[in-house]
Protein backbone atom coordinates (compact mmCIF):
# COMPACT_ATOMS: atom_id res chain seq x y z
CA UNK A 1 0.00 0.00 0.00
CA UNK A 2 1.34 3.14 -0.71
CA UNK A 3 -0.10 6.89 -0.42
CA UNK A 4 0.54 7.63 -3.87
CA UNK A 5 -1.70 5.01 -5.48
CA UNK A 6 -5.08 5.97 -6.52
CA UNK A 7 -7.80 4.09 -4.54
CA UNK A 8 -8.71 1.79 -8.07
CA UNK A 9 -4.99 0.41 -8.25
CA UNK A 10 -5.23 -0.28 -3.88
CA UNK A 11 -8.11 -2.48 -4.44
CA UNK A 12 -6.75 -4.73 -7.36
CA UNK A 13 -5.99 -8.22 -7.00
CA UNK A 14 -3.44 -8.95 -9.91
CA UNK A 15 -3.18 -11.80 -11.30
CA UNK A 16 -0.40 -14.71 -9.86
CA UNK A 17 1.08 -16.66 -12.44
CA UNK A 18 3.14 -19.82 -12.07
CA UNK A 19 6.41 -18.69 -10.36
CA UNK A 20 9.71 -18.44 -12.65
CA UNK A 21 12.44 -19.68 -9.87
CA UNK A 22 15.97 -18.25 -10.66
CA UNK A 23 17.39 -21.74 -10.33
CA UNK A 24 19.01 -23.44 -13.23
CA UNK A 25 18.88 -26.84 -12.31
CA UNK A 26 15.12 -27.18 -11.66
CA UNK A 27 12.56 -29.22 -14.12
CA UNK A 28 9.90 -26.82 -14.08
CA UNK A 29 6.49 -27.98 -15.16
CA UNK A 30 4.51 -25.67 -13.36
CA UNK A 31 3.82 -22.98 -16.28
CA UNK A 32 2.78 -25.36 -19.02
CA UNK A 33 5.49 -23.66 -21.44
CA UNK A 34 6.83 -26.01 -24.33
CA UNK A 35 9.82 -28.17 -23.35
CA UNK A 36 11.31 -27.88 -26.83
CA UNK A 37 12.38 -24.74 -28.23
CA UNK A 38 11.00 -22.70 -30.89
CA UNK A 39 11.58 -23.55 -34.29
CA UNK A 40 14.53 -23.28 -35.47
CA UNK A 41 13.37 -21.03 -38.32
CA UNK A 42 12.12 -18.94 -35.91
CA UNK A 43 15.32 -18.03 -33.95
CA UNK A 44 17.33 -17.85 -37.27
CA UNK A 45 14.74 -14.94 -38.37
CA UNK A 46 15.02 -13.27 -35.25
CA UNK A 47 18.81 -13.18 -35.39
CA UNK A 48 18.63 -11.92 -39.03
CA UNK A 49 16.50 -8.76 -37.60
CA UNK A 50 19.05 -8.45 -34.75
CA UNK A 51 20.52 -5.16 -36.11
CA UNK A 52 20.27 -1.66 -37.33
CA UNK A 53 17.05 -1.47 -38.23
CA UNK A 54 15.46 -2.26 -34.55
CA UNK A 55 15.77 1.88 -34.14
CA UNK A 56 12.31 2.02 -36.34
CA UNK A 57 9.01 1.41 -34.48
CA UNK A 58 7.79 -1.92 -36.11
CA UNK A 59 5.20 -2.21 -39.11
CA UNK A 60 2.17 -0.48 -37.47
CA UNK A 61 -0.53 -2.90 -38.50
CA UNK A 62 1.84 -6.01 -38.45
CA UNK A 63 0.47 -7.01 -42.16
CA UNK A 64 2.21 -9.75 -43.05
CA UNK A 65 1.74 -11.79 -39.64
CA UNK A 66 -1.76 -11.17 -40.22
CA UNK A 67 -1.91 -12.34 -43.54
CA UNK A 68 0.06 -15.51 -42.64
CA UNK A 69 -2.14 -16.39 -39.62
CA UNK A 70 -5.17 -15.32 -41.56
CA UNK A 71 -3.59 -17.93 -44.36
CA UNK A 72 -3.48 -20.64 -41.54
CA UNK A 73 -6.70 -20.69 -40.65
CA UNK A 74 -8.40 -19.97 -44.51
CA UNK A 75 -9.43 -16.44 -43.35
CA UNK A 76 -8.35 -12.87 -44.66
CA UNK A 77 -6.34 -10.41 -42.64
CA UNK A 78 -9.18 -7.87 -41.57
CA UNK A 79 -10.57 -11.16 -39.32
CA UNK A 80 -7.40 -11.30 -37.26
CA UNK A 81 -6.11 -9.26 -34.44
CA UNK A 82 -1.94 -9.52 -32.49
CA UNK A 83 -1.63 -8.36 -29.43
CA UNK A 84 1.51 -8.77 -26.71
CA UNK A 85 0.74 -12.34 -25.56
CA UNK A 86 -3.03 -13.70 -25.28
CA UNK A 87 -3.44 -12.16 -22.19
CA UNK A 88 -3.02 -8.85 -23.71
CA UNK A 89 -5.79 -9.69 -26.48
CA UNK A 90 -8.07 -11.15 -23.98
CA UNK A 91 -7.82 -7.97 -21.90
CA UNK A 92 -8.68 -6.03 -24.97
CA UNK A 93 -11.53 -8.59 -25.51
CA UNK A 94 -13.02 -7.77 -21.96
CA UNK A 95 -12.66 -4.05 -22.34
CA UNK A 96 -13.93 -4.29 -25.63
CA UNK A 97 -16.43 -6.45 -26.16
CA UNK A 98 -17.40 -8.58 -23.19
CA UNK A 99 -17.68 -5.42 -20.93
CA UNK A 100 -22.00 -4.97 -21.08
CA UNK A 101 -24.70 -4.36 -19.09
CA UNK A 102 -25.32 -7.52 -18.62
CA UNK A 103 -23.26 -10.16 -16.69
CA UNK A 104 -20.24 -11.90 -18.77
CA UNK A 105 -20.62 -15.65 -17.84
CA UNK A 106 -17.12 -17.91 -17.38
CA UNK A 107 -16.53 -21.35 -15.77
CA UNK A 108 -16.10 -21.20 -11.66
CA UNK A 109 -12.84 -23.28 -12.11
CA UNK A 110 -10.96 -21.80 -15.54
CA UNK A 111 -7.94 -19.81 -16.59
CA UNK A 112 -7.66 -17.07 -13.26
CA UNK A 113 -7.06 -14.39 -15.09
CA UNK A 114 -10.69 -14.21 -15.88
CA UNK A 115 -11.97 -12.65 -12.92
CA UNK A 116 -9.02 -10.36 -12.62
CA UNK A 117 -9.65 -8.69 -15.82
CA UNK A 118 -13.30 -8.49 -14.69
CA UNK A 119 -11.96 -6.79 -11.78
CA UNK A 120 -9.42 -4.45 -13.75
CA UNK A 121 -12.45 -3.32 -16.29
CA UNK A 122 -15.53 -3.37 -13.54
CA UNK A 123 -17.10 -6.14 -15.17
CA UNK A 124 -19.97 -7.76 -13.91
CA UNK A 125 -20.01 -11.43 -14.06
CA UNK A 126 -21.27 -14.97 -13.43
CA UNK A 127 -19.25 -17.80 -12.96
CA UNK A 128 -21.09 -21.32 -14.03
CA UNK A 129 -20.10 -24.19 -11.86
CA UNK A 130 -18.14 -27.42 -13.99
CA UNK A 131 -19.81 -30.41 -13.88
CA UNK A 132 -19.09 -32.96 -11.21
CA UNK A 133 -16.28 -34.55 -13.64
CA UNK A 134 -14.98 -31.21 -14.15
CA UNK A 135 -16.54 -30.46 -17.22
CA UNK A 136 -17.84 -27.47 -19.09
CA UNK A 137 -21.62 -28.08 -19.46
CA UNK A 138 -22.48 -25.43 -22.23
CA UNK A 139 -26.21 -25.98 -22.07
CA UNK A 140 -25.98 -23.85 -18.53
CA UNK A 141 -24.57 -20.92 -20.92
CA UNK A 142 -27.83 -20.67 -22.91
CA UNK A 143 -29.12 -17.96 -20.69
CA UNK A 144 -29.36 -13.95 -20.90
CA UNK A 145 -26.00 -12.99 -20.57
CA UNK A 146 -23.69 -10.19 -21.74
CA UNK A 147 -21.40 -12.12 -23.20
CA UNK A 148 -19.46 -15.81 -22.61
CA UNK A 149 -15.65 -16.76 -22.36
CA UNK A 150 -14.53 -20.13 -21.96
CA UNK A 151 -11.11 -21.49 -22.18
CA UNK A 152 -11.22 -24.67 -24.73
CA UNK A 153 -9.70 -27.08 -23.90
CA UNK A 154 -10.21 -25.87 -20.51
CA UNK A 155 -7.60 -25.09 -17.72
CA UNK A 156 -6.51 -26.84 -15.19
CA UNK A 157 -8.61 -29.39 -16.15
CA UNK A 158 -7.67 -30.17 -19.75
CA UNK A 159 -11.38 -31.19 -20.72
CA UNK A 160 -11.77 -30.27 -24.41
CA UNK A 161 -15.44 -29.47 -25.92
CA UNK A 162 -16.30 -30.81 -29.07
CA UNK A 163 -17.05 -28.27 -32.19
CA UNK A 164 -20.65 -29.54 -32.19
CA UNK A 165 -21.16 -28.13 -29.03
CA UNK A 166 -19.90 -24.82 -29.51
CA UNK A 167 -21.49 -24.66 -32.88
CA UNK A 168 -25.08 -25.40 -30.52
CA UNK A 169 -24.08 -22.62 -28.05
CA UNK A 170 -23.48 -20.29 -30.93
CA UNK A 171 -26.86 -21.29 -32.24
CA UNK A 172 -28.64 -20.38 -29.20
CA UNK A 173 -26.41 -17.13 -27.99
CA UNK A 174 -26.16 -14.48 -31.02
CA UNK A 175 -26.70 -11.79 -29.38
CA UNK A 176 -23.41 -11.42 -27.19
CA UNK A 177 -19.67 -12.57 -28.22
CA UNK A 178 -18.68 -16.03 -27.13
CA UNK A 179 -15.08 -16.17 -26.76
CA UNK A 180 -13.34 -19.48 -27.00
CA UNK A 181 -9.93 -19.46 -25.34
CA UNK A 182 -7.66 -21.87 -27.22
CA UNK A 183 -4.42 -22.07 -25.61
CA UNK A 184 -3.93 -25.44 -26.00
CA UNK A 185 -5.96 -26.49 -28.73
CA UNK A 186 -3.14 -27.77 -30.93
CA UNK A 187 -2.61 -30.22 -28.37
CA UNK A 188 -5.70 -32.64 -29.79
CA UNK A 189 -8.83 -30.19 -30.39
CA UNK A 190 -10.46 -29.11 -32.88
CA UNK A 191 -10.21 -25.23 -33.83
CA UNK A 192 -13.43 -22.96 -33.51
CA UNK A 193 -11.62 -20.66 -36.16
CA UNK A 194 -13.59 -23.02 -38.33
CA UNK A 195 -16.69 -21.56 -37.24
CA UNK A 196 -15.68 -17.48 -37.76
CA UNK A 197 -17.16 -17.16 -41.42
CA UNK A 198 -20.52 -18.48 -39.69
CA UNK A 199 -20.67 -16.62 -36.72
CA UNK A 200 -20.18 -12.98 -36.48
CA UNK A 201 -20.00 -12.68 -32.90
CA UNK A 202 -17.32 -15.63 -32.50
CA UNK A 203 -13.76 -14.40 -31.75
CA UNK A 204 -11.29 -17.23 -31.25
CA UNK A 205 -8.23 -16.21 -29.02
CA UNK A 206 -4.62 -18.42 -29.51
CA UNK A 207 -1.22 -17.91 -27.77
CA UNK A 208 2.22 -18.96 -29.44
CA UNK A 209 3.42 -19.77 -25.37
CA UNK A 210 2.52 -23.81 -25.71
CA UNK A 211 2.15 -24.93 -28.67
CA UNK A 212 4.83 -23.04 -30.55
CA UNK A 213 7.26 -22.35 -28.01
CA UNK A 214 7.28 -18.80 -27.78
CA UNK A 215 6.29 -17.85 -24.16
CA UNK A 216 9.13 -15.28 -24.12
CA UNK A 217 8.39 -13.11 -27.05
CA UNK A 218 4.65 -12.45 -25.84
CA UNK A 219 2.90 -13.38 -29.06
CA UNK A 220 -1.12 -13.34 -29.16
CA UNK A 221 -3.85 -12.92 -31.57
CA UNK A 222 -7.70 -12.85 -32.11
CA UNK A 223 -9.79 -14.63 -35.16
CA UNK A 224 -13.19 -13.56 -35.74
CA UNK A 225 -15.41 -11.42 -37.51
CA UNK A 226 -14.15 -7.69 -39.34
CA UNK A 227 -16.62 -6.35 -36.90
CA UNK A 228 -15.45 -7.82 -33.79
CA UNK A 229 -11.74 -6.91 -34.58
CA UNK A 230 -11.81 -3.52 -35.52
CA UNK A 231 -13.52 -4.00 -32.12
CA UNK A 232 -10.51 -4.88 -30.60
CA UNK A 233 -8.05 -2.97 -33.20
CA UNK A 234 -10.03 0.71 -31.59
CA UNK A 235 -9.07 -0.29 -28.23
CA UNK A 236 -5.29 -1.61 -28.77
CA UNK A 237 -4.53 1.93 -30.97
CA UNK A 238 -6.44 3.82 -27.88
CA UNK A 239 -3.70 2.00 -25.53
CA UNK A 240 -0.25 0.63 -27.09
CA UNK A 241 -0.11 1.16 -31.04
CA UNK A 242 2.93 -1.22 -30.96
CA UNK A 243 1.86 -4.39 -29.17
CA UNK A 244 4.22 -6.72 -31.20
CA UNK A 245 8.35 -5.25 -32.16
CA UNK A 246 10.36 -6.32 -35.32
CA UNK A 247 11.75 -9.52 -33.94
CA UNK A 248 8.04 -11.00 -32.58
CA UNK A 249 6.52 -10.36 -35.69
CA UNK A 250 10.00 -11.98 -37.63
CA UNK A 251 9.29 -15.19 -34.89
CA UNK A 252 5.79 -15.54 -35.20
CA UNK A 253 5.67 -16.15 -39.18
CA UNK A 254 8.91 -17.90 -39.12
CA UNK A 255 6.92 -20.57 -36.66
CA UNK A 256 3.94 -20.78 -39.02
CA UNK A 257 5.78 -21.39 -42.23
CA UNK A 258 7.63 -24.42 -40.38
CA UNK A 259 4.23 -26.50 -40.25
CA UNK A 260 6.84 -29.84 -40.16
CA UNK A 261 8.69 -28.88 -36.59
CA UNK A 262 5.49 -27.52 -34.87
CA UNK A 263 3.90 -31.01 -36.01
CA UNK A 264 6.13 -32.99 -34.79
CA UNK A 265 6.71 -31.06 -31.50
CA UNK A 266 2.73 -31.15 -30.71
CA UNK A 267 2.86 -34.86 -31.46
CA UNK A 268 5.51 -35.53 -29.28
CA UNK A 269 4.40 -33.77 -26.58
CA UNK A 270 0.49 -35.73 -27.11
CA UNK A 271 2.40 -39.13 -27.06
CA UNK A 272 4.03 -38.40 -23.55
CA UNK A 273 0.71 -36.92 -22.54
CA UNK A 274 -0.77 -40.32 -22.94
CA UNK A 275 2.29 -41.62 -21.07
CA UNK A 276 2.41 -39.66 -18.32
CA UNK A 277 -1.78 -40.40 -17.71
CA UNK A 278 -1.06 -43.70 -17.66
CA UNK A 279 1.78 -44.11 -15.79
CA UNK A 280 0.30 -41.43 -13.21
CA UNK A 281 -2.91 -44.21 -12.83
CA UNK A 282 -0.70 -46.88 -12.07
CA UNK A 283 0.49 -45.01 -9.42
CA UNK A 284 -3.05 -44.68 -8.04
CA UNK A 285 -3.63 -40.72 -9.54
CA UNK A 286 -7.35 -40.38 -10.75
CA UNK A 287 -6.59 -38.00 -13.87
CA UNK A 288 -9.01 -36.48 -16.30
CA UNK A 289 -9.17 -36.61 -19.66
CA UNK A 290 -6.61 -34.18 -21.23
CA UNK A 291 -6.47 -32.63 -24.23
CA UNK A 292 -3.73 -29.98 -23.52
CA UNK A 293 -0.21 -30.19 -22.52
CA UNK A 294 -0.96 -30.71 -18.94
CA UNK A 295 -2.33 -33.49 -16.94
CA UNK A 296 -4.96 -32.67 -13.67
CA UNK A 297 -4.30 -35.15 -11.21
CA UNK A 298 -5.64 -35.93 -7.78
CA UNK A 299 -3.72 -39.22 -5.57
CA UNK A 300 -6.27 -41.54 -3.86
CA UNK A 301 -4.46 -40.97 -0.43
CA UNK A 302 -1.82 -38.93 -0.92
CA UNK A 303 -2.52 -35.13 -0.29
CA UNK A 304 -1.81 -32.75 -3.00
CA UNK A 305 0.21 -30.59 -0.71
CA UNK A 306 2.51 -33.34 0.17
CA UNK A 307 3.05 -34.08 -3.16
CA UNK A 308 4.02 -31.02 -4.29
CA UNK A 309 6.44 -30.58 -1.49
CA UNK A 310 8.03 -33.76 -1.79
CA UNK A 311 8.76 -32.78 -5.50
CA UNK A 312 10.04 -29.78 -4.88
CA UNK A 313 12.82 -31.11 -2.79
CA UNK A 314 13.69 -33.34 -5.84
CA UNK A 315 13.80 -30.47 -8.01
CA UNK A 316 10.76 -30.85 -9.43
CA UNK A 317 8.03 -28.12 -9.51
CA UNK A 318 4.23 -28.56 -10.24
CA UNK A 319 1.45 -26.25 -9.56
CA UNK A 320 -0.88 -26.48 -6.70
CA UNK A 321 -4.18 -24.55 -6.35
CA UNK A 322 -5.05 -24.06 -3.07
CA UNK A 323 -8.92 -23.53 -4.29
CA UNK A 324 -12.17 -25.13 -2.97
CA UNK A 325 -13.10 -28.12 -5.27
CA UNK A 326 -9.40 -28.77 -6.69
CA UNK A 327 -6.90 -27.98 -3.74
CA UNK A 328 -6.05 -32.04 -3.75
CA UNK A 329 -5.29 -31.48 -7.51
CA UNK A 330 -1.91 -31.01 -9.36
CA UNK A 331 -1.20 -29.82 -12.77
CA UNK A 332 1.47 -31.00 -14.18
CA UNK A 333 3.41 -29.60 -17.47
CA UNK A 334 4.19 -32.04 -20.12
CA UNK A 335 8.04 -31.82 -20.38
CA UNK A 336 10.58 -33.59 -22.16
CA UNK A 337 10.88 -37.60 -22.37
CA UNK A 338 13.90 -37.46 -19.60
CA UNK A 339 11.43 -34.34 -17.27
CA UNK A 340 8.50 -36.48 -17.26
CA UNK A 341 10.52 -39.89 -16.10
CA UNK A 342 12.23 -37.24 -13.12
CA UNK A 343 8.12 -36.22 -12.21
CA UNK A 344 7.09 -40.08 -12.43
CA UNK A 345 10.56 -41.43 -10.44
CA UNK A 346 10.26 -38.83 -7.21
CA UNK A 347 6.32 -39.04 -7.14
CA UNK A 348 7.54 -43.15 -6.77
CA UNK A 349 9.51 -42.67 -4.27
CA UNK A 350 7.04 -40.32 -2.24
CA UNK A 351 4.35 -42.73 -2.70
CA UNK A 352 6.06 -45.85 -2.38
CA UNK A 353 9.07 -45.08 -0.33
C1 LIG B 1 -1.25 -19.55 -21.07
C2 LIG B 1 -2.66 -19.09 -21.25
C3 LIG B 1 -2.95 -17.82 -21.77
C4 LIG B 1 -1.92 -16.75 -21.94
O1 LIG B 1 -0.97 -16.92 -22.83
P1 LIG B 1 0.05 -15.77 -23.23
O2 LIG B 1 -0.10 -15.67 -24.69
O3 LIG B 1 1.38 -16.28 -22.81
O4 LIG B 1 -0.33 -14.49 -22.54
C5 LIG B 1 -4.27 -17.51 -22.02
N1 LIG B 1 -5.26 -18.36 -21.74
C6 LIG B 1 -5.03 -19.56 -21.20
C7 LIG B 1 -6.17 -20.45 -20.89
C8 LIG B 1 -3.73 -19.96 -20.94
O5 LIG B 1 -3.49 -21.12 -20.35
Amino acid sequence: MSKYWSDFVSQLEPYVPGEQPNISNITKLNANENPYGPSPDALAAMQQLSNDDLRLYPPMNADDLKQTIADNFGLVKEQVFVGNGSDEVLAHAFNGLLKQSKPLLFPDITYSFYPVFCQLYGIECQQMPLAEDFSINLEDYKRDNGGIIFPNPNAPSGRLLGLDVIEQLLQANQESVVVVDEAYIDFGGESAAALINSYANLLVVHTMSKSRSLAGMRIGYAMGSAELIEGLERIKNSFNPFPLGQLQIAAAIASFKDRDYFQQTCERIINSREQMTEQLQRLGFEVLPSAANFVFARHADRSAEELALGLREAGVIVRHFKKPRIEEFLRITIGTEQQNALLLSSLTAIIKP
